[in-house]
C-alpha cells in the first residue's frame, strides 16, 4: 500500500444507529487513537480558493500530509463516511482538520459533488 492510496469506499451511513457504528469502529481500530500527538490532524489549513501557486503547492502538501497521517489507518473508509455524515448541515467554516486520509476541503468538495449526484438522481426519478 502506498501512502497516496486512497481509503476503499463503503456506503453511507442511513440512520443514526450506522452512524455511530461508524463513530464505535473508528474509535476502536483508529490508528490516531491514544496519540500522543493528536494537533498533528489538524494542522493549519491553507487557502482552500486561493488559485496562486503558493496556495496551491501549500494545499498539496496538506494532502500529503493527511494521505501520511492515516495511510495506514484501517478504518479510513469509516472514519471519511462518518466525518461526512456528521458535516453534512455543517458550514464550511466549521469543518476542520484531517478525518479518513481526507483534509477539510476535500470533504467538502466529494460533500458537493454527492449533492450534485443526488439532486440528478432525484430530477431523472421525477
Ligand atoms: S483515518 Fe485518520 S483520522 Fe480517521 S481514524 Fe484513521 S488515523 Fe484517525
Amino acid at each position: 500500500m502506498t501512502l497516496l492510496q486512497l481509503p476503499r469506499t463503503i456506503a453511507p451511513p442511513n440512520t443514526l444507529s450506522d452512524l455511530n457504528e461508524l463513530r464505535l469502529t473508528v474509535m476502536a481500530y483508529g490508528t490516531c487513537r491514544g496519540t500522543t500527538n493528536p494537533d498533528a490532524w489538524f494542522p493549519d489549513e491553507p487557502d482552500w480558493e486561493d488559485d496562486s501557486q503558493e496556495a496551491t503547492e501549500a494545499r498539496g502538501t496538506h494532502k500529503q500530509t493527511a494521505r501520511m497521517l492515516c495511510g495506514g489507518c484501517p478504518v479510513r473508509a469509516e472514519c471519511l463516511e462518518a466525518a461526512l455524515a456528521e458535516e453534512q448541515l455543517l458550514p464550511r467554516s466549521a469543518i476542520h482538520g484531517i478525518r479518513g486520509a481526507r483534509s477539510a476541503w476535500e470533504r467538502l468538495k466529494l460533500r458537493r459533488s454527492r449533492q450534485r449526484s443526488a439532486t440528478r438522481q432525484t430530477r431523472k426519478a421525477a
